[in-house]
C-alpha cells in the first residue's frame, strides 16, 4: 500500500487553515444551540483553560516523581472534590473521564469481593435501566453480570424494591445515579445505600454530570436530595470535571469512602524487564494538560465563580421547565431535580419535532424508551430561552400537522434506535436508499418515511447490536 502521508512538509499556516476549514461543519456550540457535549463557561474561563492546558501540554503524569507539579495539582483537585462531595476519610484519583472512573469503581468492587467475599465466583452488579452505559461496558470488560432493573414508570427514578428483588448471593455492588442522564432525576441514593448496608455490599453513586452542580446547589441552600459520599452505605462516587467544572476534556475524579477501598483500584507488576510498574488508574501515559487545566479553572473560579454560574443554571432550568409546560401538548418527564431535563409531546411525533428544531439550528438529544428530547442546561442558554421557546412552538405546530395518531406506538425497538442514531452513521450504512433523509429541504414527513423505508431493509440484516457495530465500523474508514 502506498504511503498516505503527504510527501512534502507543509507550513504552519497551511495546516492551521485546513483545521479551521474542517471545524466549520462541527456543532456550533458557541452560540448556545446545543444541549450536550460541550460545557461552555464564559470567555475568561476559556482563556484560563487554554493557557493552562498549553503550559503543560507535553507533561506526563505516568511518573509523579518526575512531575511533582502534576502530583500536587492532582492531590489538590481530588481534595477539592472530596470536600465538596465527601469527607476527610475519603480518597480518590483523577481519571480521564467518568467512563474510566466507572471502570475503576467496578474493577475495585470486583477485587474487593475477591478478598472479602471469596465464595462469590460469578459477581453481579444491580443497576436501574437509566444508568449510564459505561456500567454495561465495565461489566462487559471485567466479566461481571449486569442485572438491570426497571425504573419507576412515573418518576423515572430507580425502583428500590425492584433492586432489592434482584439482589442475589453473588451481588457485589448496587448503583444509583445522581442524576441519571436521560430525564435528569436523582435516584433515591439514601435508600439504595441502606439496601447495600443491609446486604453488606458496595454502593456507587454516579454523579458524573451532576456532582459539581448539585454539590454547590447544596452549599447555596437549594433543595438537593442526599446523593454524595456522606450518605450511609455509599462507598464510591464518580464525577466529571470536563462537564460542569468546565475543565479541558480528559478530567474526572473517582472517590471512595476510605483509603483501604481505593487500594483495590491500584495495579502493580514486578516481573517486567523494564522495572516495577505501578499505576493508579486504567491509563498508562496521562497527559498533564487536562490535570493542569482542571487545577487552573477550579482555582480560577473558586466557590464564588461556581456559585454564580450555578445560580444562573438553576434559574434557566426553572424558566425552561415553566415555559415548556405552558405549551399545550408538551410535557416534562418526571420531576427533574438537576441541570438536565427531558420533554415529550402528546400530540405529535417528538422525533419529527426534533427534526424541525434541527432545521432551525438546534441540536436536540434524543432519548428512547420513552421517546423524548433531552436538554443539558448550560449557562449560555440563559440568553436564548425566548428564541428556543419560539422555535419550539413553531416546530411543534408543524409536527402536529404530520401526526397520525397511533403510528407512534407501532414503532419497533429497531425503528426507535435507528431514529436516534446520528444521520451520518445511517447514511453511510444505507447509502443511496437514505439520501432523502439527509435532504435539508425535504419536509419532516418525507424524512421520516425515508427512515422507515430503510428500517425494513436493516431488520433483515440481523440483530440490532450487529447493525450498530457495523454502523460504527463504517463510520471509521481506516
Ligand atoms: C456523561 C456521563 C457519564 C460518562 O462520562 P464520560 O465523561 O463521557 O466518560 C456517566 N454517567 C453519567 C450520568 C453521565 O452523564
Amino acid at each position: 500500500m502506498e504511503l498516505t502521508f503527504p510527501q512534502k512538509k507543509s507550513t504552519k499556516e497551511e495546516i492551521l487553515g485546513k483545521l479551521k476549514k474542517m471545524k466549520e461543519k462541527d456543532v456550533k456550540w458557541e452560540n448556545a444551540r446545543a444541549f450536550s457535549l460541550v460545557y461552555g463557561a464564559d470567555p475568561d474561563v476559556y482563556e484560563v483553560l487554554k493557557e493552562s492546558h498549553n503550559m503543560f501540554i507535553s507533561t506526563n503524569a505516568l511518573n509523579p516523581t518526575a512531575f511533582p507539579s502534576l502530583k500536587t495539582m492532582e492531590n489538590e483537585v481530588v481534595g477539592m472534590m472530596k470536600s465538596l462531595l465527601g469527607n476527610e476519610q475519603c480518597s480518590g484519583s483523577m481519571t480521564s473521564g467518568v467512563t474510566e472512573s466507572i471502570l475503576m469503581a467496578v474493577k475495585t468492587a470486583r477485587e474487593w469481593a475477591r478478598k472479602n467475599k471469596p465464595k462469590i465466583k460469578k459477581p453481579e452488579l444491580v443497576v436501574a435501566s437509566s444508568v449510564h452505559p459505561a456500567f454495561n461496558k465495565a461489566c462487559h470488560y471485567f466479566g461481571i453480570k449486569l442485572v438491570i432493573t426497571p425504573v419507576d414508570p412515573k418518576t423515572y427514578k430507580a425502583d428500590v424494591e425492584a433492586m432489592r428483588k434482584a439482589i442475589t448471593k453473588n451481588t457485589i455492588m448496587l448503583v444509583g445515579s445522581s442524576p441519571q442522564y436521560p430525564q435528569g432525576v436523582i435516584d433515591p441514593i439514601e435508600e439504595i445505600g441502606a439496601l447495600a448496608l443491609e446486604h453488606k455490599i458496595l454502593c456507587h453513586s454516579d454523579s458524573c454530570i451532576g456532582g459539581v452542580v448539585l454539590g454547590f446547589w447544596k452549599q447555596m441552600g437549594l433543595e438537593v436530595p442526599p446523593f454524595d459520599l456522606n450518605v450511609p452505605g455509599v462507598t464510591s462516587l464518580s464525577v466529571d470535571l470536563h462537564k460542569y467544572a468546565y475543565t479541558a476534556k480528559g478530567a474526572s475524579v473517582i472517590l471512595y469512602n476510605s483509603r483501604e477501598l481505593r487500594k483495590f483500584q491500584f495495579y502493580c507488576t514486578t516481573g517486567w524487564t523494564g522495572g516495577i510498574y505501578i499505576s493508579p488508574t486504567a491509563l498508562g501515559t496521562r497527559g498533564g494538560g487536562s490535570i493542569a487545566s482542571a487545577w487552573a479553572v477550579m482555582n480560577y473560579l473558586g466557590v464564588e465563580g461556581y456559585k454564580n454560574i450555578f445560580q444562573v443554571i438553576y434559574d434557566t432550568r426553572n424558566k425552561l421547565l415553566e415555559k415548556i409546560k405552558e405549551i399545550e401538548g408538551l410535557f416534562i418527564l418526571g420531576e427533574p431535580n438537576s441541570s438536565c431535563i427531558a420533554f415529550s409531546a402528546k400530540d405529535c411525533d417528538i422525533y419529527v419535532l426534533a427534526d424541525y428544531m434541527n432545521e432551525k439550528g438546534w441540536v436536540m438529544d434524543k432519548n428512547t424508551f420513552p421517546p423524548s428530547l433531552h436538554m443539558t442546561v448550560m449557562k449560555a442558554h440563559e440568553n436564548v430561552i425566548d428564541d428556543f421557546i419560539n422555535d419550539l412552538k413553531e416546530s411543534h405546530e408543524k409536527a402536529k400537522l404530520e401526526y397520525k395518531p397511533g403510528s407512534k406506538f407501532k414503532a419497533s425497538f429497531m425503528n426507535t434506535m435507528i431514529r436516534v442514531m446520528p444521520k451520518g452513521l445511517i447514511k453511510k450504512l444505507a447509502g443511496e436508499q437514505v439520501a432523502e433523509v439527509g435532504n435539508e429541504n425535504s419536509p419532516g414527513a418525507t424524512k421520516t418515511a425515508g427512515i422507515y423505508g430503510m428500517v425494513g431493509s436493516l431488520e433483515a440484516k440481523g440483530a440490532l447490536q450487529d447493525v450498530a457495530i457495523e454502523l460504527l465500523d463504517n463510520l471509521y474508514d481506516n
